[in-house]
């Protein structure tokens, strides 16, 4: 007799406390509960126990894993074989952005027995009725592939109004892990309010994933899931950490009044877009504890910005800057290095553009192909790039540093290692002008 319905289990990507938190995961699991299952939380970049204590422990008969395209595949394949032979009666499903690209390639392995394409909340709850034996109609469980004999099947994929779910089951994570300390407060959560974004920027697979649907969590559900934080965890700070926070600007400027009334007293920070920030609104959030704003930069180069598709120009994005600072919001700018057809000329642009927007924290990234993009395929065209989708060699693809651009690999990790020296400095400034001790880890 298993001791819980399903063991949700998020896979090693980073082992580093504080760990970011599996949203994907407290979602599936409070929708499963709120059903009447059994469910536990085990993740692997914060938890040390072992797995199979942990399996002898909770004796799921299912478990759930989900992960992105990268080094966690390693973990997640090596989790599944260990859980396929401590006992193969437990059933095993993958979902995720990785699994939601590339089902098939997931599905064939046979230490999975189901996946999940999409949301998974409904998906994971609905295969739970058939394992359990409360359902006999796997065919009538939306969003999962399954085998049939030898056949490879998928149900229909359907989308769900995220403000329709259960709060996230926080109970099942230790909160404390997951706390970072910022400049801006001690107690910083991060949430998710939203799924999918309209956009198409060509290095990104949110559009793929999500088929460019955007779908929001109504402001009052995000101030509900905000108490419960404050008065459970004692947050004094949260960071949204949406794929794209601020589409809908009716939901901001709400989420602001509420805040404003709901005397939280809480600072907080998201993500945005170049072509969304708009004063009035940046100046609303910041009265309403809005302390630090992040844009994807991604270049300094027009030619680059125009590549990648990004909607956004050099003087856009100097405005932007600027307009913050009049308003005494921190901004921070993420961007990339190394980029398909990227050469030096493009690459001192960017550092031009760094430099002149002087941003809080410059997050330099060099540019690695992911699937499910657009400049993924155009990096397997070009030949700039070897791609296989196989669960044993994918982690070790984006083990290394891949340089699909024209600038030599020695100067790419230069210019990444000057910005986060940079970064440490201004960290280390701040901590001696606010006289304060400790690291603020980004
Ligand atoms: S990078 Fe951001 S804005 Fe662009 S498609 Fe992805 S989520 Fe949307």
């Amino acid at each position: 007799m298993p001791e819980i319905d399903a063991l949700l289990i998020n896979p090693v990507s980073a082992r580093m406390i504080p760990a970011f938190v599996p949203h994907g995961l407290l979602y599936i699991a409070s929708f499963a509960i709120k059903r009447g299952y059994r469910v536990a939380i085990y993740d692997r970049n914060v938890e040390s126990d072992n797995l199979e204590d942990i399996l002898k422990k909770f004796r799921p008969r299912m478990v759930g894993m989900g992960c992105l395209t990268g080094t966690a595949i390693d973990d997640a394949v090596v989790v599944s074989r260990r859980v396929r032979s401590f006992d193969p009666s437990v059933k095993i499903v993958w979902g995720g952005i990785h699994t939601t690209l590339y089902p098939d390639s997931v599905l064939k392995n046979d230490f999975v027995d189901f996946v999940v394409v999409g949301d998974g909340e409904k998906a994971f709850s609905g295969l739970l009725d058939v394992i359990a034996g409360n359902s006999d109609a796997i065919e009538s469980v939306d969003n999962i592939g399954y085998k049939d004999s030898r056949q490879i099947k998928f149900t229909r994929r359907s989308f769900l109004n995220p403000d329709e779910l259960p709060q996230p089951a926080w109970h099942l994570i230790s909160v404390e892990n997951y706390l970072r300390r910022k400049f801006y407060a001690d107690r910083v959560i991060t949430i998710n309010t939203s799924r999918g974004c309209p956009y198409k920027c060509s290095f990104c697979c949110v559009p793929r994933v999500h088929t460019g649907k955007w779908r929001g969590v109504s402001a009052e559900k995000i101030i509900e899931n905000l108490k419960y934080l404050k008065e459970n965890y004692k947050i004094d700070a949260f960071q949204v950490d949406d794929d794209e926070f601020d589409i809908d600007r009716a939901r901001v400027l709400k989420l602001c009044e509420l805040l404003r009334h709901s005397r939280l007293n809480l600072k907080w920070s998201h993500f945005s877009r170049i072509n969304i920030a708009k004063e009035e609104v940046l100046k609303i959030e910041n009265e309403c504890g809005l302390r630090l704003v992040e844009f994807g930069v991604e270049s300094g180069s027009p030619r680059m910005l125009r590549f990648l598709n990004k909607g956004q120009t050099v003087e856009q994005i100097i405005n932007v800057y600027s307009m913050c600072k009049k308003l005494k919001i921190r901004a921070s700018a993420l961007f990339m290095i190394g980029l398909p057809t990227e050469n030096n000329d493009d690459l001192a642009a960017t550092v031009r553009l760094i430099n002149k927007i002087n941003p809080y924290i410059s997050l330099c990234t060099i540019y690695r192909p992911y699937p499910g993009t657009e400049l993924f395929d155009y990096c397997l065209d070009n030949k700039l790039f070897n791609y296989n989708d196989d669960l044993d060699k994918v982690g070790a693809i984006y083990a290394q540093t891949n340089n699909t651009s024209e600038i030599g690999t020695r100067l790419l990790l230069r210019v990444k290692s000057y910005f986060d020296r940079r970064n440490i400095l201004n960290e280390i400034l701040y901590i001696i002008t606010r006289f304060r001790i400790g690291l603020f880890i980004y």
